[in-house]
């Protein structure tokens, strides 16, 4: 089990660079008690890079299941197919950048204390879309 350590501390912090190796896949996946094929599709697919800053959220979907989904951080991410919402990259009511999702304990925004469930409200759909909202991103 040795190395397993560092890989899920990269894992926390979207460094696949380099990639867990299948081995480490497997162990990861023995440890949390699911398949390393699902595990595998966690990861972003080849070809599609990750982008580590800003951290996004789609709170509509953080309110179904309050898990941080790693294609939000995908380069190409900035919307949310499901529901239509473009994603979040700082807390709509105080400005704060979120923080990596591994801190996300209280699943609420560091500095206000707005829930991620919440900040859905704020979310622009996909049909307003202006182009002055890709500028500012
Ligand atoms: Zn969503
Ligand atoms: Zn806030």
């Amino acid at each position: 089990m040795a190395g397993l350590g560092g890989t899920i501390a990269r894992w926390e912090k979207f460094r696949f660079n380099p990639p867990p190796s299948r081995q480490q896949l497997e162990a990861l996946a023995a440890v949390i008690g699911v398949e390393g094929d699902r595990l595998q599709e966690m990861l972003p697919p080849l070809g599609v890079g990750m982008k580590l800053e800003p951290i996004r959220l789609c709170g509509a979907c953080y309110a179904q299941s309050p898990c941080h989904k790693i294609e939000w951080q995908f380069k190409t991410a900035t919307e949310c197919d499901r529901h239509q919402l473009r994603l979040l990259s700082e807390c709509p009511n105080c400005g704060a950048r979120f923080k990596i999702p591994a801190l996300w304990v209280e699943g609420q925004c560091q500095r206000c204390f707005t829930s991620f469930a919440e900040i859905k409200i704020y979310q622009k759909p996909l049909r307003f879309t202006q182009k002055d909202d890709l500028v500012s991103e």
